[in-house]
């Protein structure tokens, strides 16, 4: 008999190093926004290859100041994917502006950007922006996505939850890196602990655009301005500040930040280890005809968030799964299918990529300390499963 593993589809992986960091803000001055957000933000602009990065409490509030920043006109539209965590789209009802849902394609589990030009050219003045996510960790073409959405005039907020150290090669063959703001305006990310980089909560937009990056600092303190210079009246004495719109607290604080900075020191062999574990799953996938997320390794780099398969079985092997403390998940339901959606206006909807692939998907076990002999296990299971060994 084997042994019995548990074994979860996300996981966060913390070390010494990370704890040291932590201890070290505890035993500062600051506890919230302070020195450590900064030197977090400073590093992960680097990283990506962005001018600017604002931290936020999670990613949520980082696409709901996003969407503040480039909403033009709240009567015109944003096309968002129905496969996405619900926060892509809520960030925009937050607002009470209106989202379409565009099917995804049925190889990459990408919005189909065909689908995404066709609706454009129909209705040219519908639209003011798209909120495109990199699914799994599969970067949209944004260099292609870009085209299109400046032949109507649209903005781009890439949501690269799944996708830090994920990127592509353009059409030049330079690399682009997820969040580096080539073809984006804005680009956020989440370091919730089931994704590759864990400070508890925390978010990060990233941006080339100095405007943007001084309004998303202002959103996420109350809208308030401390800086003499941009002042709307004139100052009262040194302990003068200004509330200059209605801003939120979205602020990360800096025991979380602590912990972003050394997570983010070990991105790059985090992704490679995933890029290991999917090749694996891959190879299982191919041996046994399961469909799962297929597209062109070369100009693609899969920062591989999630790996899904596609099963005609999925509930019953879920189960399966389940039995043998091996605690699988599904990303996503079509978000348009939530009750909150179904009784706002989106009860007609129907995608049928999106609803065919969320009929059958399963996101595997995949964070990057997952080690070769947990992963067998669950390839041994899947394989019992297929065999009908119960
Ligand atoms: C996780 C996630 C979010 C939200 O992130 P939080 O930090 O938990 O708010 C948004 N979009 C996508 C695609 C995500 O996966």
């Amino acid at each position: 008999m084997r042994k019995m593993m548990n074994v979860s589809y996300g996981k966060q992986s913390i070390k010494q190093e990370d704890i040291d960091a932590v201890v070290e803000v505890l035993k500062s001055d600051w506890l919230t926004q302070g020195p450590a957000v900064s030197q977090f933000e400073e590093a992960f602009a680097k990283k990506v290859g962005a001018k600017y990065a604002v931290a936020f409490s999670n990613a949520t509030a980082a696409l709901h100041s996003g969407f503040k920043v480039l909403n033009k006109d709240i009567s015109k539209k944003v096309l968002v994917t129905p496969i996405t965590f619900a926060a892509s789209s809520n960030c925009v009802l937050y607002e009470s502006g209106s989202v379409e849902f565009v099917d995804i394609d049925p190889v990459t589990f990408n919005i189909d950007l065909n689908l995404v030009e066709e609706k454009l050219k129909a209705n040219p003045n519908a639209y003011q922006g798209i909120i495109p996510v990199d699914f799994a960790g599969l970067p949209v073409d944004t260099e292609k996505l870009k085209q299109i959405a400046d032949r109507y005039g649209l903005w781009i907020m890439e949501d690269a939850c799944h996708a830090i150290g994920g990127g592509f090669y353009n059409s030049k063959n330079e690399f682009i890196k997820c969040g580096q703001g080539i073809y984006s305006d804005l680009t956020s990310f989440s370091f919730h602990p089931v994704k590759h980089i864990a400070t508890g909560e925390g978010g990060m937009i990233t941006t080339n655009n100095l405007s943007h990056y001084k309004h998303l600092m202002k959103l996420r303190s109350h809208g308030m301005e401390r800086e003499v210079s941009l002042f709307e009246e004139a100052t009262h004495g040194g302990w003068y500040y200004e509330m200059q719109e209605l801003g939120y607290n979205y602020r990360m604080p800096d025991i979380n930040a602590a912990l972003g900075t050394t997570q983010l020191k070990r991105l790059d062999t985090n992704i490679e280890n995933r890029n290991v574990i999917a090749t694996k799953y891959k190879n299982f996938a191919k041996e046994t005809n399961l469909p799962y997320q297929v597209y062109d390794e070369k100009k693609f780099l899969n920062g591989y968030h999630l790996f899904v398969i596609q099963s005609d079985r999925r509930r019953e092997l879920y189960d399966y799964l389940k039995l043998q403390n091996i605690y699988s998940q599904v990303h996503y339901m079509p978000v348009y299918k939530h009750p909150y959606y179904q009784r706002n206006g989106f009860s007609e909807v129907s995608l049928p990529h999106a609803e065919k692939y969320y009929s059958k998907a399963l996101s595997l076990p995949m964070y990057h300390s997952l080690t070769p002999d947990v992963q067998e296990y669950v390839i041994d299971t899947l394989k019992e499963f297929n065999n009908g060994i119960r």
